[in-house]
């Protein structure tokens, strides 16, 4: 089995023999730098390497992932997909791996590691499973980085340190009156004493099956409209939450999805996730960064499912002769790389945009689009590449063109994508 990603980043600290304390200190400032680790000699002599460049960190956890990906989890894919269930046992070896606090400092128990990596993580583990691909993204790219960002010292205690341990942490934005136009929700949080009452419900809580905790937008001030929004921290078993049935739904479906329902449900006002009224801008904040997560779920799906196909295609005789050899295979399957390719440079462009600090919004939502769209195509490409047999479940490929679907519609639509990708166009041309 693969080794823990800490023990696999404590390695090199422990060779050149410096205190734990010192390892941490440098493998954080490490971890934080955003630029991949590379001389321009390395780069092949040009100042700007190639997109595809890793640092030495983010090669080891690509390796160590892939590999953890293949052994611990290839195994349990068809049963949990069948079951609709995520293996708890799998749950856990996430935590102990590190993957579901990668960026969360040390000092809370995470892995310390940076936004990239995660992006890798997750492109990684959506080759093998995109179900166990979202549970790490949710948890990684907005629950974490929510905390993170916007907690009191007393919530990054209470909470980082689970997060990073044992609990799963769900994002509660969408209801049932409001998808696409997310802050017409309706589930209000009234003022009483030091507390807040919530009532109404949620739709499509990934993951909420297993979470110990939730981040639940809700209005505080219906009179202020979308700035009423306010995020709530609500542990799983505070009393008026009811965790409904799962959606039975055609791809994912190991991840868990279910409404939430919330009948008086108080929440002590320290629960407050940042400042009160100011929950539609987290949502933003971070449903921008999360669409790169997306894409990178995509891209994995995508290359997951052609990396499937390909010896298929090498191996199957017609004819006399392999079927990758037919010209009008061969321009499908080099037209699909093509596009894979491009995915993987939007997303990792998005990323290190974000990482850099600059403006990455309008990147994340051509990421997140266009990844979609290309887990659409390869998918459904690799399903007539296979012929007969890529129909039938003796085969992965099915479970690829069903989990991609998601892709499309889910952390913002591909309309919504192209709405914004649409108004930055319009403003670059403003003179
Ligand atoms: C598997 C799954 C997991 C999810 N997980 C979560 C979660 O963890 N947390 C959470 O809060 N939500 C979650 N969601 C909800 C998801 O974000 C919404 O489904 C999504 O935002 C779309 O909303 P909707 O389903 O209401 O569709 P609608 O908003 O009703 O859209 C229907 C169609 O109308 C189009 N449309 C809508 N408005 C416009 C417009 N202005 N211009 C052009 N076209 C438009 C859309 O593009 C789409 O094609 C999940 C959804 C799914 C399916």
């Amino acid at each position: 089995m693969a080794l823990p990603l800490a023990r696999i980043f404590s390695k090199p600290c422990r060779q050149i023999s410096r205190s734990w304390g010192a390892c941490q200190a440098g493998w954080r400032s490490m971890s934080t730098r955003s630029a991949p680790d590379v001389t321009s000699d390395q780069a092949g002599g040009v100042p700007f390497p190639p997109l595809q460049t890793y640092s030495e960190e983010e090669s080891i956890m690509r390796e160590a992932v892939k590999k953890y990906a293949q052994e611990r989890i290839a195994p349990l894919v068809p049963k949990m997909d069948e079951s609709s269930t995520m293996d708890e046992d799998m749950i856990k070896s996430l935590f102990e791996q590190g993957l579901m606090g990668i960026e969360i400092d040390p000092q809370y128990g995470g892995t310390g590691s940076s936004f990239f990596t995660s992006i890798l993580v997750i492109e990684e583990l959506a080759k093998v499973d995109p179900s166990v691909a979202v549970l790490c993204d949710i948890q990684n790219t907005l629950i974490n980085t929510l905390f993170a960002k916007l907690g009191t010292p007393e919530q990054k205690e209470k909470y980082l340190n689970r997060l990073s341990t044992d609990m799963i942490g769900s994002f509660c934005l969408s209801e049932a009156g409001s998808g696409s136009d997310a802050f017409s929700l309706k589930t209000r949080a009234e003022k009483q004493k030091d507390y807040y009452v919530i009532n109404g419900s949620k739709m499509w809580i990934s993951n909420a099956e297993n979470a110990g905790v939730f981040l639940v937008m809700a209005n505080a001030d219906p009179n202020a409209g979308y700035r009423g929004i306010t995020c709530f921290i609500v542990d799983r078993d505070t009393e008026g939450l009811e965790i409904c049935k799962k959606e039975n739904k055609l791809g994912l479906r190991a991840s868990s999805t279910c409404p939430l329902n919330f009948d008086n449900v108080k929440v002590p006002e320290k629960n407050i996730l940042g400042q009160l009224g100011h929950g539609y801008k987290y949502a933003i904040g971070m449903l921008n960064e999360g669409r790169i997560g997306i894409g990178a779920q995509m891209l994995g799906l995508a290359q997951g499912c052609y990396d499937n196909t390909i010896p298929y295609a090498r191996q199957r005789v017609q004819f006399g002769k392999r079927i990758f050899d037919f010209q009008g295979m061969q321009h499908q399957i080099a037209h699909v790389g093509t596009q894979i390719e491009a995915a993987r440079l939007l997303t990792y462009n998005a990323t290190r945009l974000k990482e850099a600090g600059r403006p990455f919004i309008k990147e994340a939502c051509m990421a997140k689009y266009f990844a979609s769209e290309v887990a659409t195509l390869t998918t459904s490409k690799c399903i007539e590449w296979m012929g007969g047999v890529g129909f039938t479940k003796d085969y992965p490929i099915e479970k690829y063109y069903r989990d991609c679907k998601v892709g499309t519609i889910y952390e913002g639509t591909t309309n919504i994508q192209l709405s914004t990708i649409a108004k930055f166009i319009d403003k670059e041309y403003d003179q």
